[in-house]
């Protein structure tokens, strides 16, 4: 069985019951046993594999020591091409280090006798040649291990990162336990038997988070030594309403939680059956309610709970579902044109690419910087690889020609960022025309607001975009200072603290002097007592997951514009999110006494 081969710690032998609490990334109750995955390096797992697999696995990791050997001799050659022998001598010796049969030998003596994964038997092998290599006084050698270590990975991307396929063949229903999760592990574990997942690390609105929602996979992030505390094979229960993780629940305990299970799909039903009705305030001021995804798969979700079009397409997940390679312009018109078109009329709102931080820089760039959240992230990074975002923003301006879009830039800090990347669209357009290629010439041009500089200046700004949607998840992060995938701060991780409400109001108030449209796409519009100061801000779009839509609907049908801004008035007059918080709970249960907050279900 598979779990049986992971070395068992010493609390092997508990079969109590234990309740661990953490952070509800994601809503919604798995149960499943558990799968702990070890992780060594950004992508690196150890996975235990059967008496059985092992032949497979060596032979997978000898074809991609194969394909590696190829992709080197291409190199080599193309690099001789361009730059001269003495660079392609380098490939040469990465080569020689892929035909080494003493390195090959210890991968699959690895793979055989602890019966683990290719990915993971590679990663100690190198690990074993760094330390040899670290120890020679001869400075030339020393510096050889960086050739290991660039084999290695090379390797490692051929064998894709993951061992994905050793729990698809398993029948029962697993939990995967982890001390953190990438996003795009989260979409690789979208699938049966995975059916939730657990971790140490993380915070509410990391994009890890932010993907188990949009998949509806339960989370619970941010629990100390998850992974060192269940033992594989443990039978869990993940609850990501709550945040908690209960290990060895009794069959009581499983029945209980299956019944609130059945609770919820029923509250979900009776919620969906607003789905046609507007989202207005009982004085007649009508909200937006918009839809944020990842993937289109989710344009179905989106239309299910009622979203007037789609707010946020966090495009760089077309990257990250294909990394690691980059979608070509096609790719990009034709995911770009399905948007477009199965959104009319209320159309879509496309983010470039939001790469870096934590999202697959380092992977796609080869950029390692000590501070990626404030590094090359996001429209930085794409100015900087002009080719690269050349290929999206013509792809865009292609597909704007099938229905209503809207251009989106994250992270703009100023004035002049935005200026450049305007003049770089223009250059575009004048090579359309040149070819003659269509597109909407007056396609709106917008801007994230995420960094406090740009929300001081949100004035400023608004005289040269065309929209503006606040996100609050990298708002509240870059204002506070607390970064938000970190569960050690997450304590001080406050949509209502002062000075984020300041903040919020300055950039609506510069939006509706300039006459445009300002939404909030960030994980704050999504809860029921935030969305009330939000709307006395006077926020008019909101856009979330999709899931949360029908609450959010439910709380703007059943309050009166007027109380909220009164609510926000004397909120902004309060001192702490805990007060400000206080604040507007007791004002919601004295002027709405019929009750209308539910809860993120
Ligand atoms: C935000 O920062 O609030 C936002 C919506 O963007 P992301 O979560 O993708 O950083
Ligand atoms: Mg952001």
């Amino acid at each position: 069985m598979l779990t049986d081969r992971i070395p068992r710690t010493a609390a092997q032998a508990r079969s109590d019951i234990r309740t661990y609490k953490g952070i509800g990334a994601s809503p919604g109750i798995a149960i499943g046993r558990a799968v702990i995955v070890e992780k060594r390096t950004a992508a690196v797992y150890r996975v235990p594999i059967r008496d059985e697999d092992v032949a497979g696995e060596v032979t997978r990791f000898l074809e991609s020591l194969e394909n590696t050997r190829t992709e080197l001799h291409e190199l080599k050659q193309k690099v001789s091409r361009s730059m001269g022998e003495e660079f392609a001598s380098i490939f040469e010796a990465h080569a020689m280090i892929v035909s080494d049969p003493s390195f090959a030998d210890k991968v699959i003596q690895k793979i055989e006798s602890e019966q683990v994964n290719a990915e993971w038997a590679l990663s100690e092998v190198q690990e074993e040649y760094e330390a040899r290599f670290q120890s020679f006084e001869d400075e030339y050698l020393r510096e050889r291990m960086a050739d290991v270590k660039d084999v290695a990975e090379r390797v490692l991307t051929h064998l894709s990162g993951i061992a994905h396929h050793d729990l698809s063949e398993i029948t029962h229903d697993v939990i995967i336990v982890a001390e953190d999760l990438t996003p795009s592990d989260a979409i690789h574990f979208n699938r049966r038997p995975i059916v939730g997942f657990t971790t140490e690390s993380g915070g509410r609105t990391s994009h890890t988070s932010i993907i188990a929602k949009s998949l509806f996979m339960p989370a619970v992030i941010g629990v100390p030594k998850l992974t060192r505390i269940v033992d594989n094979d443990e039978l869990l229960i993940v609850d990501g309403y709550e945040g908690t993780v209960i290990v060895s629940p009794t069959p009581a305990m499983v029945s209980e939680y299956r019944n609130r299970v059945s609770l919820h799909e029923e509250a979900e039903k009776t919620l969906l059956e607003n789905r046609l009705l507007k989202a207005v305030t009982k004085d007649n001021r009508q909200i937006s309610l918009q839809a944020n995804i990842e993937l289109t798969e989710e344009l179905d979700d989106a239309a299910k709970y009622g979203a007037e079009g789609i707010g946020l397409y966090r495009s760089e997940f077309l990257y990250i579902s294909k990394s690691p390679d980059l979608p070509n312009e096609d790719e990009h018109v034709a995911v770009y044109r399905q948007l477009v078109e199965s959104t009319a009329p209320g159309g879509c709102v496309i983010r470039t690419f939001d790469l870096g931080g934590k999202k697959l820089a380092r992977e796609v760039m080869g950029s390692k910087e000590d501070n990626p959240v404030l590094g090359l992230r996001a429209l930085r990074l794409c100015m900087k690889h002009r080719d690269m975002f050349k290929t999206q923003l013509r792809a865009l301006l292609r597909a704007s020609a099938f229905g209503p879009m809207k251009i989106m830039f994250p992270l703009v800090s100023g004035v002049q960022e935005l200026r450049q990347v305007k003049a770089l669209l223009r250059e575009i357009k004048a090579e359309l025309d040149a070819e003659g290629v269509a597109y909407n010439t007056n396609v709106p041009i917008g801007i994230m607001i995420e960094v406090p500089s740009a929300a001081v200046i949100a004035d400023m700004l608004a005289t040269e975009a065309d929209f503006f949607a606040i996100g609050t998840n990298d708002l509240i992060q870059y204002s506070l200072a607390i970064d938000r995938s970190n569960e050690n701060v997450s304590y001080l991780y406050e949509p209502l603290h002062p000075a984020l409400l300041r903040l919020i109001k300055t950039v609506i108030d510069a939006g509706k002097r300039a006459g445009i449209p300002v939404s909030m796409c960030g994980e704050m519009a999504a809860d029921p007592i935030y969305a009330i100061v939000l709307i006395g801000l006077g926020l008019e779009i909101f856009s979330m997951n999709p899931s949360n839509i029908p609450v959010i609907k439910n709380v703007i049908r059943s309050v009166r514009y007027r109380d909220c801004r009164r609510i926000a008035e004397v909120a902004l007059q309060k001192k702490t999110a805990q007060e400000i918080e206080e604040f507007v709970i007791e004002s919601v249960a004295m002027r709405f006494p019929e009750g209308l907050v539910q809860k993120n279900p």
